[in-house]
Order: structure tokens, then C-alpha cells, then sequence
């Protein structure tokens, strides 16, 4: 996997116990900086928010409003920006095109009331199996032209459409990658490949909540409905054909495969958006994906820290780090909780029962 340019200190290795995870290559002091990232491959601000922060600096100014002078997408596209210098960041980086999908996708917003979780039964109890089988009926329905212009009609609960929103700027930036029009923007030293080769946690999530199953569905159905045209769907319906690099339509790469790949790396790879400075009560102001860090593993006495910019992100050692040592950051910011809390956010955060040497030290004096 490519590694930017700043992270001539450190490798990828794979280790049996701790899977693929970045190790450095040489002795490194404290406050060594590991890698800047600039900006996630993909991200959503929630709904609650998103009036209240920047989309290119992810500045928040405790919920007033009266900094974001560029309103002009606001109500469309639900994008909103300190000034036009951060409008137009965002538009070189992304492209005019993703106003016009994000726009698209808040179209199926449902308006007014929020779907409270839990009000419907989930339609599987979320096994692998029941995954595979609930996926093969819709990939049954979407032969039909009929089935999935029905699917236009789909509304998506807030819950859903912010979702919606990162799935859509990931498909986006694929489209941009394999397509020969649009340009290919810099996205933080991510390519599709790195975003995809991140962790996948689909099974254990759908597992803990089977409503989310429904979720990836509804979004899938309501993308696919939405960003396929008539023409389109006669085009690939009935013609079969893989299309040429210039001919690809941002509705060829809307498929089962890929959006269920981009929803199963969320969880567990995804940064918060915080409110900043960080403090204990900060807002949780959306989450995004930032493929190249997520190869750091996990230590519940980490020696590498990040810090957030706006949206982009820096890695510094905490203290000094020998040639070969694992780098690890402390996921969630868990470091400073007893060991039975952070062993349990992990677990349910992360999906992983933490046996960092803190946590073997502790646990072995607890007995
Ligand atoms: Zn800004
Ligand atoms: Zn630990």
C-alpha cells in the first residue's frame, strides 16, 4: 500500500496477533511527526450539525451560525462554509458534481418526523446468512427496470440519508478514479483501493444491531433509484456490455458489491469529527473515513497522538520510539478510563477485546 510521502519513518508489517499495522523503521524522537493527512476520502456531518459547521474546515463555533457567510448550498445540498475561499477548497477538491448528488440524495431526506430506532422489527436476526440472502433478493429485484424506478419513491430517515451522504462522496470519488472526465483529486493519499482494503466490520455490526441490514438496503435502493435514469437502466439492462472508461455513468458504480463495502468500513475505521479544541464534553460532530492512519493499531498507552486541523489530520509520536517498535494510537480516546470501561468500549466501538500491555498488566493485578 502507498504511504505518504511523510512516512519515511514507518512500514506496514503483518503480525499474526495484531494483523496488518505500522511499525517504525528507524529510532524516532518525541513529537516526531509520522504523517499530515488532508482530508478523509469520505465523511459526513450529521444533519444536526451540519447547519452549524463548516464542510471544508469542519470549523464549529458551539452551535452559532453567524461565521458560515457562504449559504448558497445550504439548503440543497446541506453544505455550508465559513467564506467563499472554503467553498471553492471544497469545490476544486470534490467537484461541482458532488453538489448535484449531494443534493440528489437530500431529496430523499424524509421531511418532518425521525424514525424512532426500534420502531420496526428488523426483517432478519442478522446472521451472515440472512446477509447474503437479503442482498441476493434486492440484486433479483434490480433486474427489473420497474422495481428500481419504485425505489426512487424510498424515503431515508436522518440516520439513514447521513449515511447516505458518505456512501455517495466514496462512490464519487471511485466514479472520478475510473473515469477518463473529472479530475482525480488528492485525497489525503487514498486511493479506492486503500479505502476498500480497510477492516471490513459488516457481520459483528449487523450481528449487534440486524435493523442496521435494513439501513444498508433502504440506502442502497434509494442511491440506486436515484442516480439511475431511464436511459441508464435500458443501457444496462438490456445491453449487458462493460462500459469504456469515458462512457462510465456514476450509476455503473453504484452496486451491491461496492456500497456494501463502503458500509462496512465505517465502524470501525472511521475518526470522529469533533468539536475543537477536544474537551471531555466536545459534540460528535459527524465521522469520516481516513484510509492511510487506519492502519494504526490500537494501545491503550499509545505512542502515537493525533490531532485535528479542520479536516486534516497529524500524527506525532508521544514519546521517544525504537527502530521496529508497533505505533499505536489510543482509539476513542480511552486511555484515561479504568480498564473495564475502555476494554468495554472497545469491544463494542471496535469490535476487539483489547490485549495491549496495559490492559494484561492491569488485568493480572485485578485477579
Ligand atoms: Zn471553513
Ligand atoms: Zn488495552
Amino acid at each position: 500500500m502507498t504511504i505518504p510521502s511523510s512516512s519515511k519513518f514507518m512500514e506496514i508489517r503483518t503480525t499474526p496477533h495484531a494483523g496488518r499495522s505500522y511499525h517504525s523503521t528507524v529510532d524516532l524522537p518525541e513529537n516526531s511527526c509520522l504523517m499530515d493527512i488532508s482530508t478523509p476520502y469520505a465523511y459526513t456531518i450529521y444533519k444536526q450539525f451540519r447547519n452549524e459547521v463548516c464542510s471544508e474546515c469542519f470549523r464549529y463555533d458551539g452551535g452559532r451560525r453567524s461565521f458560515l457567510t457562504c449559504r448558497e448550498y445550504s439548503e440543497s445540498a446541506g453544505l455550508s462554509f465559513c467564506n467563499d475561499q472554503c467553498r471553492d477548497q471544497w469545490l476544486i477538491r470534490e467537484g461541482a458534481d458532488a453538489v448535484r448528488l449531494l443534493a440528489r440524495v437530500e431529496s430523499a431526506r424524509q421531511k418532518g418526523k425521525q424514525k424512532v430506532k426500534g420502531d420496526a422489527l428488523p426483517r432478519t436476526s442478522g446472521t451472515a446468512e440472512d446477509i447474503e440472502r437479503e442482498w441476493e433478493k434486492v440484486r433479483r429485484l434490480e433486474k427489473s427496470a420497474k422495481d428500481v424506478r419504485k425505489w426512487r419513491r424510498i424515503a431515508l430517515d436522518d440516520f439513514q440519508a447521513d449515511a447516505a451522504r458518505y456512501v455517495v462522496l466514496a462512490l464519487h470519488h471511485l466514479f472520478q478514479e475510473l473515469s477518463s472526465v473529472g479530475h482525480v483529486s488528492d485525497l489525503g493519499g487514498s486511493c479506492w483501493r486503500t479505502f476498500v482494503s480497510l477492516q471490513s466490520s459488516e457481520t459483528i455490526r449487523i450481528k449487534q444491531f440486524p435493523e442496521l441490514l435494513d439501513d444498508h438496503i433502504s440506502i442502497y435502493q434509494v442511491l440506486r433509484g436515484l442516480f439511475t435514469s431511464d436511459k441508464d437502466l435500458a443501457r444496462q439492462i438490456y445491453d449487458g456490455r462493460q462500459p469504456e472508461p469515458e462512457e462510465l455513468l456514476f450509476s455503473d458504480v453504484i452496486t451491491v458489491e461496492n456500497v456494501r463495502r463502503i458500509l462496512a468500513v465505517d465502524a470501525g475505521n472511521s475518526f470522529g469529527i469533533w468539536e475543537r479544541p477536544l474537551i471531555d464534553n466536545s459534540e460528535l460532530l459527524g465521522f469520516a473515513v481516513y484510509p492511510v492512519p487506519s492502519f494504526f493499531n490500537h494501545d491503550c498507552s499509545p505512542n502515537v497522538q493525533s490531532s485535528g486541523h479542520g479536516r486534516k489530520l497529524r500524527f506525532l509520536t508521544t514519546r521517544a520510539v525504537t527502530s521496529g517498535e508497533a505505533l499505536c494510537i489510543s482509539y476513542g480516546h480511552v486511555e484515561s478510563l479504568p480498564m473495564k470501561e475502555r476494554k468495554k468500549v472497545l469491544l463494542e466501538g471496535w469490535f476487539f477485546d483489547c490485549v495491549c500491555r496495559k490492559c494484561v498488566s492491569e488485568s493480572g493485578h485485578a485477579e
